[in-house]
């Protein structure tokens, strides 16, 4: 159960608002224990004692050799694990990774998630946990460089959110749109700094269009190809119909939502082979220009052991060049921490890590 649910049992006649209290202080990197909660009565505090202040622990933080990429396996409070992602870019701007899930049912032949199959999906406080358990690890991690500067108590601040770590968020449609609520509620963090990457469930897509209380973050769309066959072959969730399905769910997001700062995004894994030829760019490039404001997202794809080699340099460079000269806006992801295996679609836990 939800710790906001266990409060409301605990409390049924206390005032909506000390709950917020709660909430608030959760987010306050300085406060480990409900004893910091001062905002409540001392009473208050003995009886929530029982209720965990969190719901992830770290068992073991890996550190890239270039050091701007940091990867956390994370014990639950049933013994699963799952892992999360700390990373830094060029600019010094922090994102952070979630997993929305034990493991993914979804079975995509090139991630090492799908091995797992799926163990269960997460609750909202165990996603909310994550930014926290990462907010806290700024905290206690400020660096040399931060401590000497004039903003010496502030730790660094999470800028962005991507639910890109292990599981299918829209196959945890309710713990996903609670943890975004709270993050959004609780953070210095916009709608378009969180973003939730699907593999494009379109049962979910068509409740988010419809669901007033479903936050508008930015959407990414796995497509990994614009043909039918291939992505069936790859996406093995996909279906004879899905891209034209999905181009009309497209085209109403955007009607709906779309605005110079909303697109939506389609990430292709860069396959060779098998995804990365002339006419998979052509076909994405008809696909993008029969939708909208779509952008696309090239991801060199990341070793896991299974069959799938990456597209050679020059032919994700050949491959962009199509989308660019059709005027596409289209990105390359630079591959961040593949060293501790916490590039796209690395994540995955062991059984013998366990
Ligand atoms: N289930 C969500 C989140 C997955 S992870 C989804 O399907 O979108 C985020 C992105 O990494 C997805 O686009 C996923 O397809 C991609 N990915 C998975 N395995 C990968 C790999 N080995 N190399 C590169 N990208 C990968």
């Amino acid at each position: 159960m939800r710790r906001k649910e266990q409060f409301a049992q605990l409390f049924p006649n206390t005032p909506a608002f000390r709950w917020k209290q709660i909430e608030q202080a959760f987010f306050v990197p300085t406060i480990r224990s409900w004893d910091g909660v001062t905002s409540i009565s001392k009473e208050m505090r003995a009886k929530l004692s029982h209720l965990p202040w969190m719901t992830v622990s770290a068992k073991q933080v890996m550190e890239s050799a270039k050091k701007d990429t940091h990867k956390a396996l994370l014990e639950l409070r049933d013994g699963e694990v799952v892992e999360s992602v700390l990373m830094e870019n060029a600019r010094g701007e922090l994102t952070i990774c979630v997993s929305s899930q034990v493991g993914c049912a979804m079975r995509c032949g090139f991630c090492a998630t799908g091995k797992m199959g799926l163990k269960r999906s997460l609750e909202s406080d165990e996603i909310i946990d994550q930014y926290r358990f990462w907010q806290q690890f700024l905290e206690d991690n400020k660096r040399e460089e931060d401590l000497h500067s004039e903003f010496s108590a502030i730790a660094p601040r999470i800028s962005n959110v991507v639910f890109m770590g292990m599981g299918e968020p829209l196959a945890n449609y309710e713990n996903v749109k609670d943890a975004l609520n709270a993050l959004l509620a609780w953070t210095n963090l916009g709608p378009t700094c969180v973003t939730v990457s699907t593999v494009g469930v379109l049962p979910r897509l068509e409740q988010m269009l419809a669901d007033k209380d479903w936050p508008h973050v930015r959407v990414a769309i796995s497509l990994h190809s614009a043909v039918a066959e291939t992505r069936k072959r790859i996406v093995p969730s996909s279906y004879d119909d899905f891209l034209p399905k999905l181009a009309d769910w497209a085209r109403r997001y955007l009607k709906q939502l779309g605005n110079r700062r909303h697109h939506l995004t389609f990430e292709y894994v860069m396959l060779k082979d098998v995804n990365d030829s002339d006419e998979d760019a052509r076909a994405l490039v008809a696909f993008v220009n029969s939708i909208g404001n779509v952008r696309c997202n090239l991801i060199p794809y990341n070793l896991t052991g299974c069959e799938y080699v990456r597209s050679e340099d020059d032919r994700i460079e050949r491959f962009l060049s199509i989308l660019e000269g059709a005027d596409v806006v289209v990105t390359c992801r630079r591959t961040m921490g593949d060293d501790i295996a916490a590039a796209c679609g690395q994540l995955v836990v062991l059984a013998e890590k366990k």
